[in-house]
């Protein structure tokens, strides 16, 4: 049985309680390994060692960070395998997504921070008898709090700006996928990290996170994960005037018109749906097609989804494994339960699998497609966060925009036309974060990323996080 231990000044240590919490393989319903749980006396303890620390990571300046960071990056791409492993174990993705998607792009984000702070720059506003200039200064002990769906990916899109621009980290991931942050602290460990300068803990979000959003002396919260959860973060740090960066919820809209490249938006929408059992956040889990293809289009796109492999995500054929764990396959199932209550129609999936073998008690749903819904009704409103699309047909860009802008949610779309007027029109008006023009999920590091409505508040990515993790202040000298 594998500890899952916090790391803190540069130790792997227990949580003070004492306590474990119990880490299950989603792929096989088996407990795999024990979680440290922690709390407030944690987070103090960490915010002292990140306190302590603060002051010589701020002065060692952007390059000696870069060279440390970039040390990492190195040590997650020579343990991508095992990394990989570890982390289609602990999420249930096929373990090539997880090398493919998330490994390379935590070392990639990484990467990318060790040097855009290299290149981040301030402002001077020179008159004939003063000048202003900005500094940049990083806030102290911040908190980076991230969800289970593309662990450690997100995990190190919080931590690698908040080092970066020189400031010390008490990081939590979620508690249903702990694994590849507990070997990234033995990474940081081997990478000479100087003790303090990240601390990770483990443990409940209401426990363990709720403790780092409420402690007085941590300046910043940068959050990826529920809606609900973010706005009840949001209680708690804005009367504290904490920085606040929130990447929340989606309900993300496919929108296809006639004119499309059709069999490329057949095949990115299938991938749009269900990559990672349809658990990112990005996901099109709303499939608008132009009615004079739509008939067409809905049978082409069963079929495709009827062939995708689900199973065992330790074989590399299979395009999908297990969701994380089992109460939230009971939720999807619920909402599959609700679509049909709702008056749709079950195009193909919308049922649990038990593969035979190993995985056999693992939390596998078909790929499921649904028709014949409501824009307007549950299932076409809340998020469902798994293997799950509806599809409908529209007739006007008006039609379609209403439909699209109809949920609280705001953070991608994904949209299919050869008409470059109506590209743009639409990409003027869908309310969200991102707006794919015949693409899904191409992603440029240095754009800003975030959400609408009650998708988030904030950006991050590019020189956006790297303003997020520091403050400005203006000097004003007169000649
Ligand atoms: P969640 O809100 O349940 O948990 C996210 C993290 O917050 C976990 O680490 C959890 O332990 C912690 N947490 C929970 N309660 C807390 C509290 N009271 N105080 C502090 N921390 C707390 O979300 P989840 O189920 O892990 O993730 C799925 C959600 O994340 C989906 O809604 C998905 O859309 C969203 N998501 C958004 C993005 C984005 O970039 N916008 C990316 C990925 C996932």
């Amino acid at each position: 049985m594998q500890y899952i231990h916090n790391y803190i000044n540069g130790e792997l240590v227990p949580a003070i309680s004492g306590i474990y919490i119990d880490n299950v393989e989603p792929a096989t319903g088996m407990v795999f390994s024990q979680i440290a749980r922690s709390g407030a006396a944690d987070v103090q303890k960490a915010y002292e060692a990140g306190k302590s620390a603060f002051e010589s990571w701020k002065n060692l300046g952007a390059e000696k960070r870069s060279h440390i960071l970039l040390k990492i990056a190195e040590l997650i791409e020579q343990n991508a395998d095992a990394l990989a492993h570890a982390e289609s174990q602990d999420n249930g993705k096929p373990v090539w997504l997880a090398k493919k998607m998330d490994i390379w792009r935590a070392s990639q984000n990484i990467r990318f921070y060790a040097t855009a702070s290299l290149h981040a720059s301030n402002h001077t506003y020179q008159n004939p008898d003063n000048i202003n200039y900005t500094l940049r200064e990083p806030l102290g002990v911040v908190a980076c709090i991230s969800p289970w769906n593309l662990p450690l990916y997100l995990f190190t899109w919080k931590i690698a700006p908040a080092l970066a621009s020189g400031n010390c980290v008490i990081a939590k991931p979620s508690e249903l996928t702990p694994l590849t942050a507990y070997l990234f602290s033995e990474i940081c460990i081997k990478a000479g990290l100087p003790a303090g300068v990240l601390n990770i803990l483990h443990g409940y979000g209401y426990e363990v996170g709720e403790a780092m959003v409420s402690h007085p002396k941590i300046k910043a919260v940068s959050f990826t994960g529920g809606t609900k959860t973010g706005a009840h973060i949001a209680g708690i740090a804005a009367p504290m005037f904490k920085k606040l960066s929130l990447e929340l919820g989606g309900k993300n809209p496919t929108i296809i018109f006639a004119s499309a490249d059709y069999e490329k938006a057949l095949e990115t929408t299938v991938r749009a749906s269900f990559l990672n059992q349809g658990e990112i956040c990005l996901c099109g889990s709303r499939i608008f097609v132009e009615e004079s293809i739509y008939e067409r289009f809905r049978n082409d796109l069963v079929e495709k989804i009827k062939k995708l492999k689900v199973g065992d995500p330790q074989d590399d054929t299979n395009f999908m494994g297990a969701l994380v764990s089992e109460g939230h396959m009971q939720k999807v199932l619920s909402y599959i339960e609700l679509a049909q209550q709702e008056g749709g129609t079950i195009l193909t999936g919308g049922k649990r699998l038990q593969p035979e073998g190993r995985c056999q008690n693992g939390y596998f749903v078909e790929p499921t497609l649904i028709e014949g819904l409501s824009y307007d009704c549950r299932t076409n409103q809340e998020e469902i966060f798994g293997p799950v699309a509806t599809i409908t047909p529209f007739k006007t860009e008006e039609e379609v925009l209403s439909y699209a802008n109809s949920v609280e949610y705001g953070l991608a779309c994904s949209l299919w036309t050869n008409d470059l007027s109506q590209a743009h029109r639409i990409a003027g008006k869908i309310e969200s974060g991102i707006v794919w023009v015949n693409c899904w999920l191409l992603r440029d590091l240095r754009t800003p990323f975030g959400g609408m409505k009650s998708s988030g508040v904030g950006r991050e990515g590019g020189f956006e996080a790297l303003q997020f993790f520091t403050e400005e202040k203006n000097v004003c000298i007169q000649f």
